[in-house]
């Protein structure tokens, strides 16, 4: 068995480990209007594929509705890409439990502007950067940290869990600590009303690097410098993030809150990148098969695209196998037999 990848001492035997806490999880990918843990049910958006996943007790009817008749192994190799075994002990996923615990009733104090949250200060930042640590070290997500960032907060993490005045013990890391903060901006409530959200991680922005998480926008800055940097593009927030406060450890966690309206302008954006993420992918599998086929020319043709755009649009396919590769395939495979010859 691996060795658990916080204390680099036990076993890394618990099962079930969520990546991104569940109570912040469960408003963005829960089947609606299900609360329950392993009711994740929801779609991963890369480039390369879009994958439908879903918990251990998502209803077989409900799948079906979704996924068509799914194949027994496909059942149970389905599981949401954020919930992995054997990555951590008992014991650490037991602290990270504690951490979350602490951090979750914050969720109930909202605000207007920026308003405090009352999380408290570093107890906040470990909150926060845990996630990011968490998904970095984890072999399922594409977001890896630089190393020797990944490297820094892992001694935080570790340093604050296992010793016996944790706090005390991050403060010996101030020195590191002084340099690492973080900005949230927040729309209250919005997860919840409207039963939608993403959770994406930027693959390459690094000063700061930036996650959006159902109804929260966290951007965290390894070093002060970081703060006066160029302006990455972050989904439309880059524009709010002059004004949100900088949080570190010398005070309680203050956020930036936004309206319902404009958080749904940043989410559209978010959705529209995604799309052309994957539009941009599809089109290069197009071009070549095209190319594969004996097409005289690098691409197929603009009207055959189209004609297998809509093919995949308007098929039959359920929900969570639409879009997916294989759809692709298949919808491209019958747009292209009635061809005999590749169009170019
Ligand atoms: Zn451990």
């Amino acid at each position: 068995m691996p060795i658990c990848k916080l204390c680099k001492i036990n076993e890394a035997n618990k099962t079930g480990s969520h990546n991104v806490p569940f109570f912040l999880m469960r408003s963005v990918d829960n089947e609606i209007g299900k609360r329950a843990r392993n009711k994740e049910l929801g779609f991963k958006i890369s480039g390369n594929d879009v994958k439908g996943y879903f918990g251990q007790s998502v209803l077989r009817e409900k799948l079906v509705e979704v996924f068509g008749e799914l194949p027994d192994e496909e059942l149970e190799n389905r599981e949401s890409s954020i919930i992995e075994d054997y990555i951590f002990c008992k014991s650490c996923e037991d602290k990270f439990g504690e951490i979350e615990s602490g951090y979750a009733p914050t969720l109930t104090k909202i605000g207007e502007g920026v308003y405090n949250s009352s999380g408290k200060a570093g107890e906040s930042l470990i909150f926060w950067i845990g996630i990011f640590w968490r998904v970095s070290v984890s072999d399922e997500a594409a977001f890896k940290m630089q190393k020797k960032d990944e490297n820094k907060l892992w001694l935080l993490l570790n340093h604050y869990m296992n010793h016996q005045d944790a706090y005390a013990e991050v403060i010996q890391y101030q020195e590191v600590l002084g340099n690492i903060g973080y900005k949230i901006i927040r729309s209250p409530g919005y997860a919840e009303k409207f039963n939608t959200g993403s959770f994406t991680i930027h693959l390459s922005h690094r000063q700061p690097y930036c996650m959006l998480l159902g109804e929260f926008a966290v951007f965290l800055y390894m070093k002060k410098t970081h703060l006066n940097g160029i302006q990455q593009s972050f989904y439309t927030f880059e524009k709010d993030l002059p004004l949100a406060p900088v949080n570190t450890t010398n005070k309680d966690e203050e956020i930036l809150s936004l309206n319902h309206d404009e958080f749904s302008k940043r989410i559209d954006s978010a959705a529209h990148h995604m799309a052309d993420n994957r539009k941009r992918s599809m089109n290069e599998f197009l071009d070549s098969l095209h190319v594969v086929w004996g097409g005289e020319t690098k691409r197929m043709h603009k009207d055959v695209k189209e004609e297998i755009f809509n093919h995949l649009a308007y098929s039959n396919e359920k929900l969570g196998k639409k879009y997916t590769n294989e759809d692709l395939f298949r919808s491209a495979f019958e747009v292209l037999s009635k061809y005999n010859k590749p169009i170019d």
